[in-house]
């Protein structure tokens, strides 16, 4: 992971770059899924918190209608262009995030001066750890707050997804910006993606001396285009064909009926929303009871879900989990939109060594690119920090 530059240094870069002190500087952070896969555009539950790597973006209003933007990735140097002018079909690269987020306030009515923005982030990109929504989270807090919109956090959710939906074209759901803009240190945040409701739910790993391994398989995905879109087409025609508004509306005992109407892939696929559903309920619940260290079984068989029925898996991430569960770890699984990105491990702290090692030998010995593998804990959601 790269290192963030440190809060002065992040100023001293924009003075730089643009000659003036920024007005402020807004962090967010990206996220880990604990459990709950696709199920956020099925009007379900999800279970993700907010991690320590963040997004920064250091923003200065200006008096004209021109947005200047850098970032710290990347070598395309200074962006810059006019407000006026803003449609998603002529936002590209990475600053269709920033800007998206510019253009969803500018159509909902805030009136958008121009920026000039410097961004730096810690948050791996393409780890399935949403450095994206880290980014739009980030400078929709910081466009509220310099416009004076006085949006709430969970009224800036849906921005950062319409720029997400609409200028990047990537169809997510609410999952990312909800844990990026409403996740608390020490919790995860349980979200029903229809109602949007969020709940904060303990989740103390330090306590019951467990440790949340990340593996970033490093195998990179697209969500704009190919398999995500189309779990997404499946859903939705399951739904249709099931006669219900979402795949939030049907429950383990409606999957009889839908074996009988459903191809087998549509089956598969409605089979997975629907107990992952379940077992996000289920961790919620177990989380509250008996604490982290027994919700183990239910990441696992969300892996397995993800695998066989959902078929958003790949081989790096098959290998992660199973060998983090050969090895003492209590639970894993693929986490974020899949075919490629992180896996999960929860596992006691003792073993942390020893399960690191055995995943880099296993992915040396099946001749895949070396992982990066770091701990995560549940960590501040989205805030100003200069
Ligand atoms: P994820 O959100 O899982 O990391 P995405 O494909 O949704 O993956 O988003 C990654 C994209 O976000 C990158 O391709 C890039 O356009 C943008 N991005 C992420 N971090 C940065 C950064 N520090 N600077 C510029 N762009 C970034
Ligand atoms: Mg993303």
């Amino acid at each position: 992971m790269s290192s963030p530059f440190a809060r002065d240094e992040l100023t001293a870069r924009f003075m730089a770059a643009f000659g003036h002190a920024p007005d402020g500087v807004w962090a967010a952070p990206g996220r880990v899924n604990l459990i709950g896969e696709h199920t956020d555009y099925n009007e379900g539950f999800v279970l993700p918190f907010a991690i320590g790597p963040t997004a920064r973006a250091a923003v200065r209003r200006r008096t004209d209608r021109t947005a200047r933007l850098i970032s710290s990735y990347g070598d395309e140097g200074l962006v810059t262009v006019d407000l006026e002018r803003l449609a998603p079909s002529n936002m590209h690269g990475w600053t269709a995030y920033p800007l998206g987020v510019a253009w969803v306030l500018g159509q909902q009515g805030v009136t958008v001066p121009g920026f000039d923005l410097f961004l730096d982030s810690s948050v791996p990109t393409g780890a399935g750890l949403s450095s994206s929504a880290a980014i739009e989270c980030a400078v929709a807090l910081a466009l509220n707050e310099l416009t004076g919109a006085g949006l709430t956090r969970e009224e800036l959710v849906p921005v950062g997804q319409r720029a997400e939906n609409e200028v990047v074209g990537a169809p997510t759901g609410i999952l990312d910006q909800s844990a990026s803009l409403l996740g608390t240190e020490g919790h995860a945040v349980f979200l029903d993606c229809r109602s949007r409701r969020a709940e904060s739910v303990p989740l103390d790993l330090a306590g019951a001396q467990l440790v949340l391994l990340v593996v970033d398989t490093r195998v990179s995905h697209t969500h704009a285009t190919g398999g995500y879109a189309s779990r997404r087409a499946s859903c939705e025609l399951g739904a249709e064909v099931l006669g219900v508004p979402a795949l939030r509306d049907l429950g383990a005992a409606d999957l009889r009926e839908a074996a009988g109407l459903l191809d087998d892939e549509t089956y598969r696929r409605v089979r997975h929303i629907v107990t992952e559903n379940d077992r996000v309920l289920a961790t919620v619940k177990v989380l509250v009871e008996e604490g982290p260290a027994a919700i183990g079984a239910l990441l696992t068989a969300s892996h397995a879900s993800m695998r066989d029925d959902f078929e958003i898996s790949c081989p790096e991430l098959d290998l992660a989990v199973q060998t983090a569960l050969a090895n003492g770890a209590l639970g894993a699984r693929m986490t974020g939109g899949g075919f490629g990105g992180s896996a999960i491990a929860l596992i006691p702290a003792p073993a942390e060594q020893t399960i690191r090692q055995q995943i880099l030998a296993a992915f040396h010995s099946a001749g895949f690119r070396p992982p990066d593998v770091f701990t995560v804990t549940p960590a501040a959601g989205a805030r100003r920090i200069a």
